[in-house]
């Protein structure tokens, strides 16, 4: 028998549905015949993980013998993650990784820090009790208007625009102090452009616009894709970026300013509609490709 290569995850009600579909059976035979991967999809509610003194993996209530060489993590499910790591599993995104980018200020700071031009971001230590974190102090460093974030928000749903004390103070209260103050690019208002690095290799962009008015331009907030015909200027700067975060796969938010482009932010586990919509570039092959390169490298 042939060894396993790789594992891919589904939720169980994903999994059901690309069962139902022919998805499933479509990219194993994917995988097989046009990339030489032995890869098994599963379903990740069926795993129990035993800690202690050793580490064991059940799947459906019986013991895991055989372990991938590689396992693709596209869910936040760190301890499972985890576990496959210290079974000597290699994952993609590693654990690390996923726990950093699932931080928009700790992945603030490691941009930063590889010297990737983001906009002025501010943050303020909370005080569990009283509310020190201030709408005049906070617009003193970014102007008067400016964009509030929940650290741990995505999908558009926690990023605000600020330009008044009331909503300021909501909105903090609401995200109990988690949140980082952001200089607003105002050029970038209702679209930005969202580009995929696999591997450390960049693979595709879309320009996502926003339908409806609003400054975000999350495709999740009713946002549309379109082709960026620029592409060459933003190229090295998403590979920079998700290199600077350690992340193998990486959708890297980028606003256009009018002094050049900024990364807004980077996401571990990107949703491929923007690009498949411009690009003749499906999510099947994208993940392979990662798969291939990665057993190559060993
Ligand atoms: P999320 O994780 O919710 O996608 P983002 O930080 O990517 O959070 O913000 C969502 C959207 O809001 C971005 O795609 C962009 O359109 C807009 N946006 C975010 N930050 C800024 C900013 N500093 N200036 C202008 N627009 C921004
Ligand atoms: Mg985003």
């Amino acid at each position: 028998m042939k060894k396993i290569d790789a594992w891919l995850f589904y939720s169980e009600y994903s999994y059901n549905k690309k069962i139902e579909s022919g998805y499933i059976d479509e990219i194993v035979r994917k995988a097989k015949e046009e990339y030489g991967i032995n890869l098994e999809v599963k379903n990740i509610h069926k795993f129990t993980l035993i800690s202690g003194e050793e580490n064991k993996l059940l799947y459906d209530g019986v013991e895991v013998t055989e372990l991938p060489k590689i396992a693709i993590s596209r869910r936040y499910e760190i301890y499972f993650f985890r576990q496959l790591e210290l079974l000597g599993v290699k994952v993609f995104n590693n654990v690390q990784s996923m726990i950093d980018a699932r931080n928009k200020m700790k992945t603030h700071q490691m941009l930063a820090n590889s010297c990737v031009k983001t906009p002025k971001t501010v943050y303020i230590v909370p005080k569990r009790t009283v509310m020190n974190i201030k709408y005049e102090d906070v617009s003193k460093l970014l102007g008067k208007k400016f964009v509030l974030k929940w650290i741990y928000g995505s999908q558009g749903t926690f990023v605000h625009l600020v330009d008044n004390e009331n909503d300021f103070n909501e909105l903090v209260l609401k995200y109990q102090g988690k949140v980082l103050f952001q200089k607003f690019i105002e050029e970038s208002f209702g679209f930005d452009i969202r580009a995929y690095v696999l591997g450390g290799e960049y693979v595709g962009c879309a320009v996502r616009k926003s339908s409806s008015g609003d400054f975000r331009s999350n495709l999740a907030k009713g946002g549309s894709a379109l082709k960026f015909d620029k592409e060459d200027e933003i190229k090295d700067l998403a590979v920079q970026a998700a290199k600077a975060v350690n992340l193998d796969i990486c959708g890297v938010d980028i606003l256009v300013g009018k002094d050049g482009y900024y990364i807004c932010e980077v996401n571990a586990i990107p949703g491929f509609k923007s690009i498949s919509k411009v690009n003749s570039i499906n999510e099947k092959d994208l993940i392979l490709n990662l798969i291939r390169k990665k057993l190559d490298e060993k």
